[in-house]
């Protein structure tokens, strides 16, 4: 993917900003520490010209729970949160796809335990959607995923993306599109910014919450879009690596990754090797789901513009 500029405006601390003036302290606690927590959510461009928000009070949800889980001294209010996005949008005069980015962060400097002071950073980064069709080619990482015993990835910290990072890097240096990894015992978890999914029998099947993953939306939105297309509730369980071999289609799942077949993992095709009609169907339906095409979703968007 060739970098694309990022939206020349920003939100820090309650203004908006130049992108070049979007700083923070180099000994604050989220540089030194890692003690950031981040969301990346997409707004799509409706049929009307309106931009609209996925799932924002969602992604908020866990913006909180991330401060909560990190021991803030104040966790922002959602309203606060909500307002920092919407107003970056608006002053971007955005109203096409774009990825938005926000992060909570730990300014200050010292001690270890700091708790405080909280800030919030909000930004985009203009990219279409990746659309129906295409596909990966994945290998299964030599490197492990984090474990909630230790860093728990239920929570999306900054400083759990090193693990990511690692995984990603040796898979792209390797070649690969995509990397899965697996929990410290052997089950499979995720990708290094997506859930993972399979369709096994038809049905499709998914690693349970309990397997040191992110608990994504997307993945949640697979579950309630999955038990439709194919008739049969979605199976949250552990999920063993040569499943990959035998599963009928596989594909990721995620805000920034959206629904992306895995076409082969570790050079061996996934099912015949093409996108498969479970990810295909689902495919279409989230693409018009977001764009606002499906009214009974209306309650997932929030839109930025009046109209
Ligand atoms: N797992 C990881 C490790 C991620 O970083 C992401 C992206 N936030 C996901 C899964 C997908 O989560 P969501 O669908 O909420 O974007």
């Amino acid at each position: 993917e060739d970098p694309m500029p990022t939206a020349p405006y920003m939100y820090l601390d309650g203004s908006i900003v130049p992108y070049a003036d979007a700083k923070v302290h180099a000994f604050s606690g989220v540089v030194k520490y890692g003690c950031g927590v981040f969301e990346g959510l997409r707004a799509y461009r409706s049929a009307s010209g309106n931009l609209l928000l996925f799932r924002l009070a969602e992604h908020i949800d866990r913006l909180r729970f991330g401060m909560k889980a990190m021991r803030y001294e104040r966790i922002l209010p959602h309203d606060e949160i909500e307002e920092a996005v919407v107003s970056m949008l608006r002053a971007n005069d955005l109203r096409e796809d774009t990825h938005v980015r926000v992060i909570a962060y730990l300014g200050g400097d010292d001690p270890l335990h700091q708790t405080g002071p909280v800030g919030l950073i909000a930004g985009a980064l203009p990219r279409p959607s990746r659309g129906v069709g295409g596909g990966l080619h994945a290998t299964v990482s030599s490197w492990r995923r984090i474990a909630d015993s230790a860093l728990p990835p239920r929570v999306k910290c900054t400083g759990n993306y090193v693990n990511n990072r690692t995984a990603e890097i040796e898979a792209v240096q390797d070649g690969y599109d995509a990397v899965l990894m697996m929990t410290a015992d052997g089950k499979l978890a995720e990708g290094s910014g997506a859930c993972l999914v399979l369709v096994r029998d038809g049905r499709l099947v998914t690693p349970d919450v309990g397997s040191d993953i992110l608990e994504g939306i997307t993945r949640d939105t697979i579950l309630r879009l999955g038990a439709d297309i194919t008739d049969r509730p979605v199976a949250e369980r552990r999920v063993d690596r040569t499943e990959l071999f035998a599963a009928e289609e596989a594909f990721l799942c995620g805000s920034g990754q959206e629904v992306t077949p895995i076409l082969s993992v570790d050079r061996l095709p996934v099912g015949s090797g093409e996108p498969g009609p479970v990810t295909l169907a689902l495919q279409e339906r989230y693409f018009a789901i977001v764009r606002g095409e499906i009214p009974e979703y209306a309650a997932w968007l929030t839109p930025v513009w009046e109209d």
